[in-house]
């Protein structure tokens, strides 16, 4: 393909290339062979991937192409590649949540939003790296290498889901997938100026999502625009009978939602600036894009005002609790009796099951792995539970309560998505609490279950891009995409174009 005629393509929103293909302007396959080409020029520099199915996904793209030309009913985003993060299960496509432990696994059955993607005809390009079983929030403590950032390749994409934010950044894929348990979508999505959704907890389905906290863990999109993401969320959301804690119901209306938004009219809108996550500890670069976003709100019409969640000041203590108590109970599973790697002890060792079990784990789990499932064996044990679990659970329901009333006062809730921009591999590889610390503004929506969104708000004086974060009440995920598309047409009117104008793509050929 010509190079500017493919790079305009893959620089295209998802939505407009849903209408070309629907206009019968790009064929899918095209979209496919586009993004092979990109993938293959940029992943040397990126890494973004761990493995890819293009021939699967031109599979996929000849069958939706055939439908098109049948004159065949399609959906939304019909025709439109995607990546998915390596932590949701694909049929036939290996799956390793980016351990050693499930080295060669492959899959005999699809997640549900994969089953659903498929019905919807997205072509699938690959699996997307992330820190081993999700767990960091710098993709560096995946057991297969690090991925770059695109804005600075040597700077972190943020973690977990590094993966599918650069691949969506670097526009190896429109669109992706990610798991958020404490921020692993939203936090690379401002890390490199992506958009990123945690959906409500239940909203998507969970089936075939590898666990990791099971009361925490939510899959939802990422994209490069708001609309994309609405579009995304509503063709994977709704109940799902092989979910126990799928919500009923169909998914909310946020495309429409989004598209509302775009017009700029922000009037009878009240939104809630977070106390606790704003000023102090937030590098300066950051609260300056964040006020300024703010501001663009006013103007819209909003009506901001300051509130306080007085139990956030706890949320990172009780997160750090609970979320590793369910990841020592979860990650049992992994024992070389069912999937993946089996080590077998030396010589001179009884070769029991333990052993076995014992040999496998060690060799298998990486050091931040086994560092979370010790914290929680001890958190979880005779004596110690109702100090450490228990206490950690009634935190919760305080920031549940703390949520519920600050949404009787106002729609929504703004802070930054994070409290830096992507920092320098190995800045914080040495300090696990420095790297738990900048989950900070991310995890209260994960605890109290509601949905958030990360968007765009320029870049920092660092040039890297800067996160805005909305949050919203449970079930409400449509009332995050009004002001998210709000503000990215006003800050998109403010520059003269998206945020990655400022992104140098090298690997484009430009
Ligand atoms: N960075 C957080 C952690 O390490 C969040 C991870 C996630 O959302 N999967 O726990």
């Amino acid at each position: 393909m010509d190079k500017n005629m493919r790079n305009d393509l893959v620089k295209l929103s998802a939505a407009q290339m849903a209408e070309k293909f629907k206009a019968g302007e790009v064929s899918s396959r095209e979209l496919v062979d586009a993004h092979a080409e990109v993938i293959e020029a940029a992943e040397p520099a990126i890494n973004a991937f761990l493995k890819l199915s293009f021939d699967q996904a031109r599979e996929q793209a000849d069958a939706i192409d055939a439908k098109r030309a049948a004159g065949e009913e399609l959906a939304s985003l019909a025709g439109v590649p995607i990546a998915i993060k390596d932590m949701i299960v694909t049929k036939g496509i290996e799956t390793t949540a980016a351990s050693k432990i499930l080295e060669g696994w492959v899959p005999p059955y699809d997640a549900t939003v994969i089953t659903r993607l498929k019905k919807a005809g997205l072509p699938i390009l690959g699996k997307t790296n992330l820190d081993e079983f999700a767990q960091g929030s710098s993709t560096e403590h995946s057991a297969y290498g690090n991925t770059q950032n695109p804005w600075d390749t040597d700077r972190v994409p943020g973690g977990s889901g590094g993966g599918s934010a650069a691949a969506v950044a670097a526009f190896e894929a429109p669109l992706a997938l990610g798991t958020d348990t404490g921020g692993s979508i939203r936090q690379p999505g401002a890390f490199t100026g992506t958009v990123g959704v945690k959906p409500t907890y239940g909203g998507v389905s969970r089936f075939g999502a590898i666990a990791m906290a099971s009361s925490l863990d939510q899959i939802g999109p990422v994209s490069r625009t708001v609309l994309d993401s609405a579009l995304l969320q509503e063709t994977i959301g709704g109940h799902d009978p092989h979910d126990s804690t799928s919500l009923p119901g169909s998914a909310p209306a946020m495309v429409a939602a989004a598209r509302e938004g775009a017009k700029r009219d922000l009037k009878g809108l009240k939104v809630g600036l977070i106390k606790e996550l704003s000023g102090e500890g937030f590098q300066e670069g950051v609260s300056k894009r964040f006020n300024e976003a703010v501001e663009h709100l006013t103007a819209m019409g909003a009506e901001v005002v300051e509130i306080s969640l007085p139990n956030l000041k706890y949320a990172l203590g009780a997160y750090y609790i609970i979320m590793p108590s369910e990841v020592s109970s979860n990650l049992a599973r992994y024992d070389g009796m069912r999937y993946g790697l089996r080590v077998m002890p030396p010589e001179g060792v009884p070769a029991t099951a333990a052993n076995m079990m014992a040999y496998t784990r060690e060799a298998g789990f990486g050091d931040e792995v086994k560092r979370r499932i010790i914290l929680g064996t001890y958190a979880l044990s005779a004596g110690y539970y109702d100090a450490w679990y228990g206490s950690a659970q009634k935190v919760r329901t305080l920031i549940i309560e703390d949520f519920k009333k600050a949404f009787e006062k106002v729609d929504v809730l703004a802070c930054p998505t994070s409290p830096s921009t992507a920092f320098k591999f190995g800045e914080k590889t040495k300090d696990p609490l420095a790297m738990y610390l900048d989950d900070i503004a991310t995890i209260p929506a994960n605890l109290a279950g509601v949905p958030a969104i990360s968007v765009p708000a320029g870049v920092s004086d660092d040039g890297m891009p800067v996160g805005f974060q909305f949050i919203a009440p449970q079930t409400r995920d449509d009332v995050l995409y009004k002001p998210a598309a709000a503000l990215e047409a006003a800050l998109e009117e403010q520059w003269n174009g998206p945020v990655w104008q400022w992104m140098n793509t090298p690997w484009l050929g430009e």
